[in-house]
């Protein structure tokens, strides 16, 4: 579903930041529901798409629910390594305590 962009005003006002993971302006294909970014010449998304009309601009960012496309979100996606490390010591500081 699409909200109607043309009641009210358009400051996304309406919407509370704290909903957007993705705190910036993006494209979403309307079918597959992906996520891209714009990217820096006219009418293309950063991994080099034509934006067409099967993509709706999402002005106020986007929430993480939605898959992101992998070329236009290179570099943001956060790795579990740090994650991973951190679990791994403390697991082995509790063996080390018993
Ligand atoms: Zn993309």
């Amino acid at each position: 579903m699409i909200p109607d962009s043309t009641t009210g005003d358009d400051s996304s006002g309406d919407v509370p930041a704290a909903y957007n993971d993705i705190d910036e302006p993006c494209y979403q294909q309307k079918e597959s529901k992906v996520l891209h970014l714009p990217g820096s010449a006219k009418d293309t998304l950063k991994c080099g798409r034509r934006i067409t009309a099967g993509y709706t601009f999402l002005p106020g960012g986007a929430s993480f629910k939605w898959a992101r496309c992998s070329l236009c979100f290179k570099g943001q996606v956060i790795t579990t390594t740090d994650e991973l490390v951190d679990v791994m010591g403390a697991i082995r500081s509790r063996r080390s305590q018993s």
